[in-house]
């Protein structure tokens, strides 16, 4: 909900555009004006060469229309062999059948079959949970020099794309080590391997800016996918920004005969990107991106405080994107046992004292409205405090702690 709840100008618009076409169907080859409009838009805000929009209906369906764009590109290419996507483990890409075998989660595998002959993975960047005694550059250095060996192992030939959110969400709000994302590019870069951005939770203001990939990492992807903040959670909406080269090789016939046969009922619907053409004049207007550049950083600042209680082991994350990581032993970083279930014991003390976090395994994660003030952000950080003390205090009183 970036830009918070009851926004009577989103209703508005959203209703008016129900009046004016509510429906309107793309395999006509024609759209309508909010579609074209939106996509001008995003096109505006997206790294240079992003100027092209598939539109769908969320984050999974915009991330495996990637991987169907990446395909089909090289295809067109004459190079049909590179078809395997490279991920990460703890990576996060969304549940339809293709986007949960891109998810780097144990249990999105278990009693399911996975395209295990079509992703590959690579380690996730968690700083945290690093070997032991292994300095960030060094670690950094590992990432960068596994993620050129697998390209490597299975052929540049083979490989279409790598695909990456600038910082995982659902593996647990992990910050990659600086420089890990202007390095895995460069190795992309070399091998010819597409740059997939997964901005579905990143995009649209939460780390201060319209896309972090640039911004934010130095990175232009060739592909970057968006959702969730794109209409603030109003009405679903999923995009896949693409370059120009991407586009030029798809749609020209100087690439051979052909056409990307791929396409969604609701693909580029008019409600849906009325509500993103409304969600951005917001955010414009009232400063949005401007507030979480300033308070961002306090946020981090006020979050970092909670470090001093003995079962916080680590508090990351970026601007209005955060989560603290619990511990039964900060000095071995030992974990609570499953049984005490320590995310949603810590969660249900907060919902009772009027805070919602997302209970994430020993996470407490924090993704709120971007306006959130800095008093709130004090009122926030306090509840979530009293709420680990509380739980705390319970561990010791039954003996499961201390
Ligand atoms: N990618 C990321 C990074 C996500 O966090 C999510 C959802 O949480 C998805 C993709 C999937 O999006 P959706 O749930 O809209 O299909």
């Amino acid at each position: 909900m970036n830009i918070g709840y009851g926004r009577e100008e989103m209703a508005q618009a959203i209703a008016q555009q129900i009046m004016r076409v509510p429906y309107f169907n793309t395999f006509t080859d024609t759209t309508t004006p909010p579609v074209a409009n939106f996509a001008a838009r995003l096109a505006e805000v997206a790294p240079g060469p992003l100027n092209h929009v598939f539109f769908s209906t969320g984050g999974s369906v915009a991330n495996d229309s990637a991987v169907r764009i990446a395909h089909h590109y090289f295809s067109r290419l004459g190079r049909p062999s590179k078809k395997k996507i490279i991920s990460r483990v703890k990576g996060y890409h969304g549940s339809t059948y293709l986007t949960s075998s891109l998810t780097g989660f144990d249990d999105y595998h278990e009693h399911f079959h996975t395209m295990s002959e079509l992703v590959e993975f690579v380690s996730c960047p968690y700083p945290y949970r690093r070997p032991d005694g292994m300095s960030l550059g060094a670690f950094c250095d590992s990432l960068v020099q596994e993620l050129e060996d697998k390209i490597v192992a299975l052929g540049a030939e083979n490989v279409a794309a790598f695909i990456a959110e600038p910082i995982l969400g659902s593996g647990g709000v992990i910050v990659p080590p600086e420089g890990y994302h202007r390095r895995t590019w460069e190795v992309c870069q070399k091998y010819d391997v597409l740059y997939i951005s997964d901005e579905v939770v990143t995009g649209f203001g939460r780390l201060g800016h319209w896309f972090a990939s640039e911004d934010v990492y130095g990175v232009v992807p060739d592909m970057i996918t968006s959702a969730k903040g794109i209409t603030s959670g109003y009405l679903p909406l999923g995009a896949t920004l693409l370059s120009d080269q991407i586009h030029e090789v798809m749609s020209s016939e100087t690439y051979g005969a052909g056409y990307f046969a791929h396409g969604f009922t609701y693909s580029g619907h008019p409600v849906a990107c009325a509500a993103g053409l409304m969600n951005m004049e917001i955010i414009e207007r009232d400063g949005i991106l401007e507030h979480v550049r300033d308070a961002g950083p306090y946020f981090e600042e006020r979050l970092a405080t909670l470090l001093d209680l003995p079962i916080v082991g680590d508090v990351r994350g970026s601007h209005f994107m955060l989560c603290a990581e619990f511990v039964a032993d900060k000095e071995t970083k030992a974990l609570f046992s499953d049984e005490v279930d320590i995310g949603s014991r810590i969660a249900k003390v907060a919902e009772r004292r009027g805070l919602i976090v997302r209970p994430l395994g020993h996470l407490a994660v924090l993704s709120p409205p971007l306006i959130l003030t800095r008093a709130e952000i004090d009122e926030l950080v306090e509840m979530l405090r009293a709420s680990i003390v509380e739980v705390m205090d319970g561990l010791l009183r039954d003996g499961v702690w201390g």
